[in-house]
């Protein structure tokens, strides 16, 4: 058995497992859904310091696929619901299985915040919005993630509306982008309700096809409440960022986290 266990394969957990593996120690990931985790809905990722002109999304995970396979890295298809201490060990309890580590790496990101609307047309991650195009899409938000959903959905839809209830906060860049794509609009105002194609707000009533909704974004760790303050478990990426969530801080705490591990083996002090 590994001797780490990692929860997540986003690109946090990706390059803890990698700095493991430069030092010679397994590790076992477990991702629920798919490699990479939320970069896979960036329209460009522009700060990572390797790629001056962006790089997509989609293509930041086919970087990482190429990571998993040439350090031929461990990841069980399953997710994560407990993890308990078992004596000097952590019990780690997937949908499927049990499995037993001396390290636990908790890599599980963020959940979106979310919204009571009567619609089947929501979403909160545009990877999940059927493929198509569209007359109209509603984003409700003002944030980093709203700005980037609405340059991604702009290629896809006649128009696009971005709802914020206050000043945007998105990056001035991001915002720049955004009035140059001459089909998407910024309006201030609140949701009151929504039916299957129509949001009344306090903006006016829009009809729309889709609802994508980036109101902010909380930490995903319900499953591992028992085991935080102990010892040998560590918390990498956005799931411990707060508002601070960037790939270049996911990767270092991956790594920082890596380096903790093999020095905690080596000399044995915590
Ligand atoms: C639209 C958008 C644009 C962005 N643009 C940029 C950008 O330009 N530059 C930048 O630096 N950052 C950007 N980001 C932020 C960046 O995506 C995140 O900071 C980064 O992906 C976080 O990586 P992570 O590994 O910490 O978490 P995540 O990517 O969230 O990975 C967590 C993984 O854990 C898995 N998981 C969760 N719970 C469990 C469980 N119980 N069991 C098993 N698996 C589980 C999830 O399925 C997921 O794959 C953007 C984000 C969005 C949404």
């Amino acid at each position: 058995m590994a001797l780490v266990g990692i929860v997540g394969g986003g690109i946090g957990g990706i390059a803890t497992a990698v700095q493991l593996k430069r030092y010679g120690i397994d590790a076992l990931i477990f991702e629920r859904e798919a490699i990479g985790g939320l970069i896979r809905n960036a329209y460009s990722v522009e700060n990572t310091m390797f790629f001056p002109d962006g790089i997509k999304g989609v293509k930041v995970v086919e970087i990482l696929q190429e990571y998993v396979k040439k350090y031929e890295l461990k990841i069980l298809y399953e997710e994560v619901v407990r993890i308990l201490k078992k004596g000097n060990l952590f019990r780690v309890i997937t949908n499927k299985g049990e499995y037993t580590f001396k390290y636990v790496v908790i890599a599980s990101g963020t959940k979106p915040k979310r919204l009571n609307l009567n619609t089947s047309r929501l979403f909160y991650h545009v990877i999940d919005v059927p493929e198509g195009n569209f007359e109209r899409v509603l984003i409700i938000g003002g944030g980093d993630v709203a700005f980037d959903y609405a340059l991604t959905m702009s290629e896809r839809a006649k128009e696009v509306i971005i709802l914020t209830r206050s000043e945007p906060k998105a990056l001035p860049l991001l915002r720049e982008y955004i009035k140059e794509r001459k089909n998407v609009s910024v309006v201030k105002g609140q949701v009151l309700d929504v039916g299957e194609r129509l949001a009344k707000t306090t903006a006016g009533n829009f009809e729309f096809d889709v609802i994508l909704v980036a109101i902010g974004r909380e930490p995903n760790l319900d499953f591992a409440r028992e085991v935080l303050n102990e010892e040998n478990v560590f918390l990498v990426g956005d799931v411990k960022n707060g508002i601070y969530r960037q790939t270049a801080l996911s990767i270092a705490d991956g790594i920082k986290t890596a380096m903790e591990i093999w020095r905690r083996e080596r000399y044995g002090d915590t």
